[in-house]
């Protein structure tokens, strides 16, 4: 009785994985290096979750669930600091101000404008897209 609810549940979140796309955030390029890696992320969590549960279950000897473990570990801890420094660029990319913008009085200029309209402070030129 408990493999039978053992194996509907490993359907059930074989089906889940499988078939529900995690909802994909239409943005920027960043977005797009960003997704792959959340979803080898989601990936390598599943398999640890399903290696402990093995090794639960007495499918896995001690060693092999340490092993097994030690592996996926070592893959999700590059991707890991790689969906952090993406997680980063993308809200440097978010808080870049616009063209135009006056970083003293916060004035929003029209994009030719070299110095600030109301203060007179010079204006970056800058975002280049
Ligand atoms: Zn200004």
């Amino acid at each position: 009785m408990v493999a039978v609810v053992c194996i509907l549940m490993a359907i059930v979140a074989l089906a889940f994985v499988l078939f529900v796309e995690p909802e994909v955030a239409a943005g920027p390029v960043v977005d797009e290096q960003l997704m792959p890696l959340l979803r080898k992320k989601d990936v390598l969590y599943e398999n640890l979750r399903d290696l402990l549960f093995e090794f639960r279950m007495g499918k896995l000897s001690e060693a092999d669930y340490a092993e097994s473990k030690r592996s996926a570990q070592a893959e999700l801890v590059p991707l890991m600091s790689a969906i952090d420094e993406l997680n980063a660029k993308k809200i440097r990319e978010e808080i870049t101000p616009p063209a135009g913008w006056c970083a003293r009085c916060a004035h929003t200029n029209p994009d030719s404008n070299a110095f600030c309209g109301n203060c007179g402070a010079p204006l970056k030129k800058k975002s280049k897209r």
